[in-house]
């Protein structure tokens, strides 16, 4: 009977800690969707705010369905921050009905700065996170919208983000010098889907995708015949996995090359669409984009 006590009142507790809806504590309470977004906010908002994020590693926004505690969270919200640009695309009808407490950061930059590539139907390309100065934007968004929710932080807020932009501004000219390393007709990155535009356009890589922008579509046999032909015409020494993705199309692409008589390795992981575990380096927004940048230099040069 005692025993059985004990495990109730544990569980008690451990229900208790559990609830992301901890009462007592009165900061504003603030929810984003990605690990990128939320990361931002942790940056600009430190412990002024309560911050909870939504998708975790090895997460892939573009497929994510809310759980039943993910929509309680996101109703609860003072402010829910998201990507926007159609990537949370299985959200829609939440953060529509949520509306006027959500922001979408890709809202934070310039339309004429967005790539809307034609394989995408015209839309815009969601992954603004890989430009660092597109990134930078969205920062400036999450903050402007920090200090309205809590006007009474705006200085520690504007401090904050003065210093982190400072950091993006050096992570930006550190892989710039990186990809700068890589002979130029290596500088090919080759994914299973195009998260990678941006990064291409802002650090001179030929991106090529199997997958197009979001994973929703499907890849075909002629895509991964096409893309095998081009790493054999250009020697590429290395093609990428994503934490996000099965590594099924290329691993079928690394078989199909190595058949045709060109040795072609994975280039190791690379964090495309969700941050690493909370806590670790790569579980933030500058640990990540560093691993990459090292991860793709270190593979092809
Ligand atoms: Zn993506």
């Amino acid at each position: 009977m005692k025993f059985r006590t004990g495990i109730l009142v544990m569980l008690l507790f451990i229900s208790f800690c559990g609830s992301p809806d901890t009462e007592g504590d009165s900061r504003p309470y603030v929810v984003a969707t990605t690990g990128m977004v939320r990361d931002a906010a942790e940056q600009i908002g430190g412990d002024l705010f309560r911050i909870d994020g939504i998708m975790g590693p090895g997460v892939d926004p573009h497929l994510y369905r809310a759980t039943p505690a993910d929509i309680r969270r996101m109703e609860r919200a003072d402010l829910l921050l998201y990507n926007g640009l159609l990537l949370e695309g299985r959200l829609a009808e939440i953060l529509d009905r949520i509306g006027s407490r959500s922001f979408a950061v890709a809202s934070a930059v310039p339309d004429s700065l967005l790539m809307a590539p034609y394989e995408y139907g015209g839309n815009y390309d969601p992954h603004i996170w890989f430009d660092v100065t597109l990134w930078k934007y969205a920062v400036n968004g999450i903050a402007d919208q920090l200090s309205a929710l809590a006007p009474e932080h705006e200085d520690a807020i504007r401090l904050r983000n003065e210093a982190y932009q400072k950091e993006l501004d050096e992570l930006h000219s550190y892989v710039v010098a990186q990809i700068a390393s890589i002979p130029e007709e290596r500088r090919v990155l080759i994914t299973a889907h195009d998260a990678f535009g941006y990064f291409g356009r802002a650090y001179g890589m030929q991106v090529e995708g199997l997958q197009g922008i979001s994973t929703t579509s499907e890849y075909g046999l002629q895509d991964v015949r096409m893309m095998r032909d081009l790493i054999i015409e250009r020697k590429i020494p290395a093609i990428f996995v994503e934490t996000s993705i099965s590594s099924r199309s290329i691993e079928s692409l690394i078989t199909g090359t190595q058949e045709s008589g060109f040795m072609v390795n994975i280039g190791g992981e690379l964090y495309s669409d969700a941050l690493g575990a909370y806590g670790t380096e790569t579980g933030t927004y500058i640990g990540m984009f560093r691993h990459n940048a090292d991860q793709i230099t270190s593979a092809l040069r």
